[in-house]
C-alpha cells in the first residue's frame, strides 16, 4: 500500500510499505477514506519529536472502512465506516474504565521510555512516535485499529467525511478544552489559536454558555473563520498587545478562562520570541511556551486555564509565581476520544455545527508533502488539510 513515511525534519515521502495485517483477536483492518494533517503532526514534521524514525508512516487523525475482522470482535462486520480517535484505549484498565481514555494503562508497549521519560505510561496514539507505542500511522491506504472493539465509532454512510472526519481528533480536543473550563454562564472565554482545534473550541465554549468568547492568532484568514465560524471577537496578537486588549475585553478583569490551542511551538513577539526560538533550536528547552506564559499573565484571579495544545517536554522562564498568587487552576491533557465521540456524531447529525467548514484543502494521498508544507508555512490559507487515498 501506499503511505506517508516521516525521513527527518520536513521531509515526508509517500512511499509503497507493507500492508498491515490482523495481529490480535480485537483488531480490525481499515480501508482508509479521509486522513487529516493535524497541528501536532507539523511537531513530527519539523522534528521535534523524539523517538520516531525514519521510515515510521504518521498521522492519526483518520475515518474509513472496515475490511477485515479479528476474531474477537462481535459489533464489528466488514463493510462498516467508522471514525477511529487518535489515542488508543484498551477499554479495560482503570483509566479507559474511568473514562480517560488517553492514560490507558495497556496500549503502548514501548511505555517504558515513557516511564523513564514522565514517570508513568500513557496511551499510545497512531503514528505518533515509538515512545507512544510504535503504532504504524494513518496517512496510508490501510491501517490496522487494535481494540477495535471499544475504540471505534460506526457512522452513517450518507454523510460526507469532512463532516465526520474530526471526531478522530479535533472536535474532541477543542471540545475537551472547553469542558475543562468548567464553564459558567456568562464566562468569558479566550482561546489561543485558530486551526481546527481552537475554532472546535471555541464552538464547545459557545455550547457550554459562555457568553463571550475571544480569539487569539495572527492569521487574517483564522481570525476570519473565528469570527464567522465560531463567532468570536478576534485578536491579531501582531496588531494590538494581547494582554492589553484581552483586559480591555474584559473590563479590566481578564477571561475566567483560557484555552491553549496552540502548544509547543507557539510565536510570540519581541525578545520572548527570540528567546525561545534560540533556546528550542540550541536544545535547552524543548518547547516554547509562549503562549502558557501569556495565559498565565491574563487570565484573572481564581481562572481556568486548559492546555490542549501539545507540550512534549520542559519549559523556561515560567511566572509560576503569577499562577500561584492568582489562583489559577490548571487543567490538561490528551483528548479521551473515546468519552466523547457518541456524543459528538449525535451532535454532528442533529446538524448542531459543521465541522467541514475548516477545511481548507483536499489533496490525494500522494500529495502528502505538499500539504504538509502549506500547512507548516501556512501558505494559500491552509488551516485544515485531508489527505484522500
Ligand atoms: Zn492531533
Ligand atoms: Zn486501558
Amino acid at each position: 500500500m501506499k503511505a506517508v513515511c516521516w525521513h527527518g525534519a520536513n521531509d515526508v515521502r509517500v512511499e509503497s510499505v507493507p500492508d498491515p495485517k490482523i495481529l490480535n483477536p480485537r483488531d480490525v483492518i481499515l480501508k482508509i477514506t479521509s486522513t487529516a494533517i493535524c497541528g501536532s503532526d507539523l511537531h513530527i514534521y519539523g522534528g521535534y519529536i523524539p523517538t520516531v524514525q525514519p521510515g515510521d508512516i504518521i498521522g492519526h487523525e483518520f475515518m474509513g472502512e472496515v475490511v477485515e475482522v479479528g476474531r474477537g470482535i462481535n459489533n464489528l462486520k466488514v463493510g462498516d465506516r467508522v471514525v477511529v480517535p487518535s489515542t488508543i484505549g484498551c477499554g479495560g484498565c482503570y483509566y479507559c474504565q474511568h473514562d480517560m481514555w488517553s492514560l490507558c494503562d495497556n496500549s503502548n508497549p514501548n511505555g517504558w521510555v515513557e516511564e523513564k521519560l514522565f514517570g508513568n505510561i500513557t496511551s499510545a496514539i497512531y503514528g505518533y512516535s515509538h515512545a507512544f507505542g510504535g503504532y504504524a500511522g494513518a496517512q496510508a491506504e490501510y491501517v490496522r485499529v487494535p481494540f477495535a472493539d471499544v475504540d471505534v465509532v460506526k457512522v452513517p454512510k450518507d454523510i460526507p467525511d469532512e463532516k465526520l472526519l474530526f471526531i478522530s481528533d479535533a472536535i474532541p480536543t477543542g471540545y475537551m478544552g472547553a469542558e475543562l473550563c468548567d464553564i459558567q454562564p456568562g464566562d468569558t472565554v479566550a482561546v489561543w489559536g485558530c486551526g481546527a482545534v481552537g475554532q472546535f473550541a471555541m464552538i464547545s465554549a459557545y455550547m457550554m454558555g459562555a457568553e463571550k468568547v475571544i480569539a487569539i492568532d495572527r492569521f487574517p484568514e483564522r481570525l476570519e473563520l473565528a469570527k464567522n465560524f465560531a463567532k468570536a471577537e478576534v485578536i491579531n496578537y501582531e496588531e494590538v498587545d494581547a494582554g492589553e486588549a484581552l483586559r480591555e475585553m474584559t473590563g479590566g478583569m481578564g477571561p475566567d478562562a483560557c484555552i491553549d490551542a496552540v502548544g509547543l511551538e507557539a510565536h510570540g513577539v519581541g525578545f520572548e520570541d527570540f528567546y525561545d526560538q534560540t533556546k528550542q533550536k540550541l536544545k535547552l528547552e524543548t518547547d516554547r511556551p509562549h503562549v502558557l506564559r501569556q495565559m498565565i499573565l491574563s487570565c484573572r484571579k481564581g481562572g481556568t486555564l486548559s492546555i490542549m495544545g501539545v507540550y512534549g517536554g520542559f519549559v523556561d522562564k515560567m511566572p509560576f509565581g503569577a499562577a500561584f498568587i492568582k489562583a489559577l487552576t490548571f487543567r490538561m491533557g490528551q483528548m479521551h476520544g473515546q468519552k466523547y465521540m457518541h456524543l459528538l456524531l449525535k451532535m454532528i447529525l442533529e446538524e448542531k455545527f459543521d465541522p467541514s467548514r475548516v477545511v481548507t484543502h483536499q489533496l490525494p494521498l500522494e500529495q502528502a508533502a505538499h500539504g504538509y508544507d502549506i500547512f507548516q508555512q501556512k501558505k494559500d490559507n491552509c488551516i485544515k488539510v485531508v489527505l484522500k487515498p
